[in-house]
């Protein structure tokens, strides 16, 4: 019997493959029944997992001994002793005799029962071991998980990723010519787990809360990105239906991609530039440059969420020389470093957060660790020499932290010139509209800012007051909302009357369904991931501006989301049919 599990749509096409967990957590691992003979092997996956455990942390420890103190250093020769000690041995060895569980139930078993004795403990240093304690725990579990993605990952066969959640730093290390699909537990549609999978053309459900009770490494499920349906076990009758839509959506892709060389222009003549969005300097090169009209949104944060360590300058200005080099001159916006919220950096230890999204994010952390923002100004500085680079700063809310990083760059302009580097002293400042105080002063801030991108994903987060990252309040989170679309009114209307560029670079930049009100809106640049171009190219040579303007106004009045919707699918479907002869797809 196959089982169904109702999630969030978050990158469309359909899969099918086994599923491999990635991501280890105690919380989360295989169970079965382990036999008399058997009990042998168990003691020698231990003995191996100690094994690798180690040799990772010694090579961590010694990755990082020029950057830790000596006393953080020992943090590790801590967790080395705990890996170590006879007594954890025996207590797990002993549990996978006396109960027949496998190694990683044991292990879950004795550390939950180890931590329970330290975090009871007088002395703060002991309860502290507690912490120490686990994290062995999730080390030697996330060995063992690895040692069984081994086996589906290694041998070139497809897969499907699950995990609790789809991080940035994920993308670096799945294979990219085997990935098929991504299921999570958590997430929204507009969380950065969902803009990469997207942006890399993953069919992906976020938010199933049950995905990692419900199935184990190996398990063949279907993952429906279209409708948020996952089928874990599908029969062979499910399996043939989604076989065939697998393969009629992808000629229909193929079709919509011819698209991507026609000129971007809507049938009375208007030209809209079409950005690219880039999370990394990976996906430089599979990027088109003469599909597009420059970069758009350069999220240099997630280069620096793969490492281990902060890029020094020189190695930041060899990321934004190829970024420059691979726009061949067309222009490129740097945004500068915008973690905190749903995008930790390991290595900076940022605190605990009752309202991370609300908190210490983006401007405002580099605002007050301005090492942070002069090495990075200074690198994109350096790299502008080549060609026509932008820097866009990420959640600006008031003007004078505008006035702050403007400083900023002048004087690290001045020091380069003093020293004879070469830069673009015309290099240009932009803000991100995304925190939504600055719409009402936004002719203000104009004074200071030479261009403006409008950050969706986090301006409807914060307009409609919904987590983008929480599923269970998913369905709140809607862009169509009337109020939201009087904002984006407003932002075109001040931008274009100030004389300065504005584009979109939010997720509904490259939904095809937001094209005609954007450009009805007054947005002549809209920046997304490569996969959507051809989508958006589309719509924008099926409506005149006048038709655009006429579809935006009527959208702007309505009074309620669904209205919207409905308005927008109307017309889309003529038009999707007409050039397509074949019918748009549901949407939720
Ligand atoms: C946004 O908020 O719309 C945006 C482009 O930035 P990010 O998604 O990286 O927060
Ligand atoms: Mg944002």
């Amino acid at each position: 019997m196959s089982r169904k599990l109702k999630g969030i749509a978050a990158a469309r096409g359909v899969a099918i493959a086994p599923i491999v967990h990635f991501h280890a957590t105690l919380d989360h691992i295989p169970t079965w029944k382990v036999s008399e003979d058997a009990i042998e092997a168990e003691r020698a996956r231990l003995s191996g997992a100690i094994a690798g455990v180690t040799a990772s942390l010694l090579e961590l420890q010694r990755e990082l001994a020029g950057s830790l103190g000596k006393h953080d250093v020992r943090i590790y020769d801590a967790q080395l002793a705990i890996l170590h000690d006879e007594t954890f041995r025996r207590d797990v060895e002993a549990e996978i005799a006396q109960y027949r569980v496998n190694l990683e139930v044991a292990l879950q078993r004795v550390i939950a029962r180890y931590e329970a004795v330290f975090a009871a403990m007088e002395n703060p240093a002991m309860r502290e071991r507690a912490a120490d304690l686990r994290d062995i725990g999730r080390q030697l579990v996330g060995t063992l998980l690895a040692n069984a993605r081994q086996k589906y990952t290694a041998n070139g066969a497809d897969y499907l990723f699950a995990a609790e959640e789809f991080l940035p730093s994920d993308a670096g290390i799945l294979d990219r010519a085997h990935i098929r699909g991504i299921v999570t537990a958590h997430g929204g549609k507009y969380g950065h787990g969902a803009i990469l999978a997207r942006s890399l053309g993953i069919p992906a459900v976020v938010g199933i809360e049950q995905i990692m009770l419900e199935s184990s490494t190996g398990t063949t499920v279907v993952v429906d990105g279209d409708a948020g349906l996952v089928i874990l076990d599908p029969t062979p009758t499910e399996l043939a239906d989604y076989e065939r839509r697998g393969r009629e959506q992808r000629a229909i892709d193929r079709r919509i991609a011819e698209v991507r060389f026609q000129p971007a222009v809507t049938p009375d003549g208007v030209h809209v530039q079409l950005l690219a969005n880039v999370e990394g300097v990976r996906d430089l090169d599979a990027l088109e440059v003469d599909v597009i009209s420059g970069i758009g949104l350069f999220r240099t944060e997630f280069a620096f969420m793969e490492r281990r360590q902060f890029p020094t300058e020189n190695e930041q200005v060899a990321m934004y020389r190829r970024a420059m080099e691979g726009a061949k001159g067309k222009p490129v916006t740097f945004r500068t470093l915008d973690v905190g919220g749903d995008k930790p950096l390991g290595y900076f230890r940022m605190p605990e957060e009752r309202n991370p999204v609300l908190g210490w994010r983006g401007i405002r952390l580099c605002l007050d660790w301005p090492d942070i923002l002069y090495t990075q100004m200074r690198a994109i500085l350096r790299a502008s020499a080549l060609g026509h680079a932008r820097i866009l700063l990420p959640m600006i809310s008031t003007r004078s932290e505008v006035v702050r990083c403007r400083e900023v760059l002048d004087q690290l302009s001045a020091d380069l010139k003093a020293t004879g580097v070469p830069f673009d002293p015309q290099i240009e400042l932009g803000v991100m509209v995304e925190v939504p105080v600055l719409v009402p002063v936004l002719p203000d801030v104009l004074s200071v800012a030479d261009f403006v991108s409008v950050g969706t994903n986090d301006l409807v987060q914060y307009l409609l007051a919904v987590d983008r990252d929480n599923q269970r309040v998913a369905k709140m989170y809607d862009p169509f909302h009337p109020g939201v679309l009087r904002v984006l009114q407003q932002i075109a209307g001040m931008a274009n009357a100030a004389g300065k560029s504005v584009s979109i670079c939010g997720e509904i930049a490259g939904d095809h369904w937001f094209t005609p009100i954007l450009v009805g809106l007054g947005y002549r640049e809209l920046s997304m991931a490569p996969v959507f171009l051809p989508r958006v190219k589309l719509m924008l040579r099926s409506f005149t501006v006048a038709e655009c303007q006429d579809l935006a106004a009527r959208a702007v009045a309505m009074q309620s989301t669904s209205a919207v919707r409905k308005l927008v699918q109307d017309e889309i479907q003529v038009r999707w049919a007409r050039q397509l002869g074949a019918p748009e797809e549901t949407r939720r």
